[in-house]
């Protein structure tokens, strides 16, 4: 019997939770905050923003979202950085990528307080995450965590694939997970395009996590009986049969994967819902001061 790992009904769990905990918040004088920029008109980009305005609204987070022309220098996303610094009643501070070419990306992220960085992509927090020490953890591998956490998949000692090594998805989840803590303690292999062959390493997996960008790339003979499968891709493909046109598959081909699995991820409707809500998770533990003290 495979289970299927539900990332709605998860998400909409931690929902709640995070309600109760934004009240405890205000009840002690305390609102959290989380600002936004967004500099130009990339549809997804937007989509995105407002989706992460929308579940601050539900949650009772107050959220600030900066909406800036394409033309906007470095020098002002800067200022913009620097003012929500300094401004303590923010306690989270989102740059949504990708900027427009002329703005260094890795500047404006080097210049976000590491204790006001919700997305976890500082490398303050980075380090902090490979030394184990209390970190923001990026919100889709914190999303992987949750969701084998919640389904008590006990890791420890577990031989972990993670095919992919960005730094927004495979490194952070293949460092979380390789710590000597509750959760995690697993034997991590990272595979990436140098792998001579990607499924003599997915064939040793206890627990696969693909986070590829490439279509159905794993498939049934890539893994083991009783695999644990986390498919974090999300990749747009043609489909004539439906009404669109096309339609969201991942990085797993589940109808070949899920039958040998003992638990896989769908996609839609496993990572995905859960990124957004660590983000809040994030933004209350700023809050709370739970990673840095002031
Ligand atoms: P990325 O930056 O493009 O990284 C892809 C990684 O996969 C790279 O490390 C690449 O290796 C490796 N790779 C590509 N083809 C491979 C192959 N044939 N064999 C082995 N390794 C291969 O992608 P990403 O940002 O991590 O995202 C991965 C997927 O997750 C995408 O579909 C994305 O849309 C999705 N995603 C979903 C969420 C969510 O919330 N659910 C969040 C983020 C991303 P090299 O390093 O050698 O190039």
């Amino acid at each position: 019997m495979t289970t299927i790992i539900d990332g709605k009904k998860i998400a909409a769990e931690i929902k709640t939770e995070l309600i109760a905990e934004t009240q405890a918040l205000i009840a002690k004088n305390i609102t959290p905050k989380l600002a936004l920029l967004i500099v130009g008109d990339d549809a997804a980009s937007q989509i995105y923003v407002r989706n992460k305005e929308k579940l601050c609204n539900e949650i009772g987070v107050a959220s600030l979202v900066l909406k800036k022309e394409e033309t906007i220098s470095e020098n002002e996303v800067l200022e913009i950085i620097k003012q929500w610094n300094e401004d303590t009643s923010i306690h989270g501070i989102l740059v949504q990528l990708p900027l427009p070419k002329h703005i260094n990306e890795t500047k404006i992220l080097l210049n976000i307080n590491p204790s006001k960085d919700v997305d976890g992509f500082h490398p303050e927090n980075i380090g902090r995450l490979v030394t184990g020490l209390p970190t923001y953890v990026p919100c889709t591998p914190l999303g992987i965590y949750e969701l084998l956490r919640r389904y008590e998949i006990d890791l420890k000692g577990k031989h972990c694939v993670v095919v992919g090594r960005s730094n927004i998805v495979g490194k952070p989840i293949a460092n979380l997970l390789v710590q000597k803590a509750p959760n995690a303690n697993a034997i991590v292999t990272v595979c990436h395009t140098a792998a001579k062959s990607m499924s003599y390493y997915t064939k040793q997996a206890d627990v696969i996590i693909a986070a590829v960008g490439v279509p159905e790339i794993i498939k049934g003979d890539d893994v083991k009986d009783g695999v644990v499968v986390i498919d974090v891709g999300i990749n747009r493909v043609a489909a004539p049969e439906t009404e669109k046109g096309s339609k969201i598959v991942g990085d797993v081909a589940f109808d070949e994967v899920a039958p040998k699995a003992s638990a896989i991820t769908p996609v839609p409707g496993g990572v995905g819902p859960m990124t957004i809500a660590m983000l809040l998770m994030n933004t209350l533990r700023s809050a709370r001061k739970e990673v840095y003290l002031s």
